[in-house]
C-alpha cells in the first residue's frame, strides 16, 4: 500500500490522456528510482510552463508567448492557413516540417453526437483572417466522419472568398487522427493536398 502522497501523484498522472492507472504507477516508480535526475527535470519543466502558457490570439496555438512562435515568425507565409481541429494536430503537422504557412485551431470538430455546433468552434476568427487576405486554406481535418463533415462545412463558409481551398490527400487511414500518424505519412498527405471537391 503506497502512501497518500504517492497515491495522489499516481492518480493525478492517471488522469492525463494516454496514461491509465497502470502507466501512471510505472511513471511514479520511475520518478522514485530516478529522483536525483528525472524528478528535478520534470519539476523544472512543469514550473517553467505553469505561468507562461497562453493561447495565441491569432491561431489558437498554445505557446509561451502570444502571438505564438509560428504566427510571429516572419519566414512563415501568413497568406497560407492550415486549419486543424486541435492543437495536437497543429503540433503533429508542424513536426513534419513541410508546411511553411500558418495554422488555425478550430478547437474541435462538428458533432451532432457530442452537441458541437459551428458556433462552438473558432470559425469567425478564421473567416476574419481569410477576409483580411489569404491565398490558400488547407483543411487538415482528421479522416473521420466528423472531421470530413467539418471540412465540408468550412468549404461552404469559405466559398465566397477568393481563396484556394485544399484538403489533405487521401491515403490518410480512414478514422485516422493526425496526431497518431508518423511524420512521413503526414508530410505525404500535405504534399499531395488537392482541391476540395
Ligand atoms: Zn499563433
Amino acid at each position: 500500500m503506497a502512501s497518500q502522497e504517492i497515491e495522489a501523484l499516481s492518480s493525478a498522472l492517471a488522469r492525463l490522456p494516454g496514461l491509465g492507472p497502470r502507466s501512471a504507477r510505472r511513471a511514479v516508480l520511475h520518478l522514485v528510482k530516478k529522483r536525483e535526475t528525472a524528478l528535478p527535470a520534470l519539476l523544472d519543466a512543469l514550473l517553467s510552463v505553469q505561468d507562461t502558457l497562453v493561447e495565441c490570439r491569432i491561431c489558437g496555438n498554445v505557446d509561451t508567448r502570444d502571438p505564438c512562435g509560428i504566427c510571429a515568425d516572419p519566414k512563415r507565409d501568413a497568406r497560407s492557413i492550415c486549419v486543424v481541429e486541435d492543437v495536437a494536430d497543429l503540433w503533429a503537422l508542424d513536426r513534419a516540417k513541410l508546411f511553411s504557412g500558418t495554422y488555425h485551431v478550430l478547437g474541435g470538430r462538428l458533432s451532432a453526437l457530442d452537441g458541437v455546433r459551428p458556433e462552438d468552434l473558432a470559425i469567425p476568427s478564421l473567416l476574419t483572417r481569410v477576409e483580411a487576405g489569404v491565398d490558400e486554406v488547407v483543411l487538415a481535418m482528421n479522416a473521420t466522419l466528423e472531421g470530413q463533415t467539418t471540412a465540408h462545412y468550412l468549404a461552404e463558409r469559405l466559398e465566397d472568398f477568393p481563396v484556394r481551398i485544399t484538403q489533405l490527400a487521401h491515403g490518410l487511414p480512414v478514422g485516422g487522427e493526425l496526431d497518431y500518424l508518423d511524420e512521413g505519412t503526414l508530410a505525404q498527405a500535405l504534399r499531395a493536398r488537392r482541391p476540395l471537391q
